[in-house]
């Protein structure tokens, strides 16, 4: 795809205003972004140290964009060679794959489906760091902790009601789920406006994480996320603490 690469081309030209190069940025994170939209990009506000006014230093946006062009050719080469492989499987006759890429895993039902609801909530390895694991995971290596993000810390145990799941401290990946067979969906009591996230209010002028906005942070913020049920056929969504 092309596309990504015209839009990088942007966000690298100095030429251009810093909000028209922040918004090249947005277009290459709906082509690859592995912690999901949201939480890629504010992971790299924080790992790029994007200030909250760009005009600051508008050359953040190029190490942003440049940290997921080199995951995202990580992830192509292995994506290719993924394709490659299945193609000769379904020559032989299997037309199913043995194991699931990750990069195929659908947000619904998936275990990480917390960084899509809240973009404070993702691992905090750099994006080559966590597209390598994954690949390493694919691959049967066996990596202690958690498979997301390799934290070892005990789990945070969120209550769903009728019986609990176990959280990754780190990054809020679902280690042990409820058990009852339904999929839960671990939110945020209180939710983040995406826009103020978008506009960086989580960032100093300096390009440092804010120590006013979020207030809570990290596990504490884990902690506090709450289990949801969603009923597959009338697509109602419950808190589980109100049943
Ligand atoms: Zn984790
Ligand atoms: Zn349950």
């Amino acid at each position: 795809m092309t596309s990504f690469h015209t839009h990088r081309a942007r966000v690298h030209d100095a030429a251009l205003p810093p909000y028209r190069r922040h918004s090249a940025l947005r277009t290459c994170l709906t082509r690859f972004a592995p912690y999901g939209l949201r939480a890629t990009y504010h992971h790299l506000t924080v790992s790029a140290r994007m200030p909250r006014f760009l005009e600051a230093d508008p050359e953040s946006l190029v190490r942003a964009v440049d940290e997921l062009h080199e995951a995202r050719e990580l992830w192509r080469a292995r994506a290719e060679e993924y394709a490659a492989r299945r193609r000769v499987q379904k020559r032989a006759g299997r037309r199913r794959a043995p194991e699931t890429a990750w990069w195929h895993q659908r947000w619904w039902g998936s275990p990480n489906a917390a960084w899509e609801h809240d973009p404070f909530l993702h691992p905090p390895l750099r994006l080559p760091d966590y597209v390598r694991r994954q690949h390493a995971l694919l691959d049967g290596v066996e990596l202690p902790g958690c498979p997301a993000c390799g934290e070892q810390g005990p789990p945070v145990g969120i209550p769903t009601g009728h019986g609990r799941a176990e959280l990754c401290r780190g990054c809020a990946r679902v280690l042990t789920p409820c058990g009852c067979e339904r999929w839960h969906s671990f939110e945020p009591s209180l939710r983040v406006g995406w826009s103020r996230t978008w506009r960086r209010e989580h960032m100093t002028g300096t390009g440092e994480p804010s120590p006013h906005w979020p207030g809570v942070r990290g596990t504490a913020r884990v902690e506090r996320l709450e289990s949801y049920t969603v009923d597959l056929e009338s697509g109602v969504v419950r808190r589980d603490r109100d049943q």
